[in-house]
């Protein structure tokens, strides 16, 4: 599902072709019982899923775009909850006539190649769910 290397806290992985994004991200945090961190990193994907929240309704809108698309930036942040891996991972995309989505990802499965940096922060940082907001915030 992926390969690595690793120095100190930092990983530089590579995730094969086809895998899930997210998927391979939480196996990866999971093996390496990383329980916060940064992600960052680019790739190439031909379908990726967002999530849209509309604050004013709280209602959630999943779009999903069936396309070949270079993941320009991707960003994001691992912590825990519940015990369990939680990544909180956000995505640019560029289609073929350049023009940019992106948002808040759900997941996008990998066609081409996914190189991605990971800093494991060695600390330990829940998420609980914000009363306003609706949202799991970080929980220090
Ligand atoms: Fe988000």
């Amino acid at each position: 599902m992926y390969q690595y290397a690793c120095k100190d806290n930092k990983y530089v992985l590579s995730l094969d072709n086809h895998v899930s994004i997210i998927e391979a991200l939480t196996k990866f945090c999971a093996e390496k019982g990383i329980l916060s961190g940064s992600i960052s990193g680019l790739g190439a994907v031909n379908t990726a899923t967002f999530r849209y929240l509309n604050p004013a309704t709280m209602v959630y809108v999943d779009k999903t775009f069936d396309e070949q698309m270079e993941l320009t930036s991707i960003v994001g942040n691992i912590s825990r909850k519940d015990g369990s891996v939680y990544l909180h991972v956000h995505v640019t995309a560029s289609r073929s006539d350049y023009s940019c989505i992106g948002g808040h990802l759900l997941d996008a499965r990998i066609f081409g190649a996914c190189e991605l940096f990971i800093e494991d922060y060695g600390l330990e940082i829940g998420r609980s769910p914000d009363p306003e907001t609706g949202l799991n915030h970080y929980k220090f």
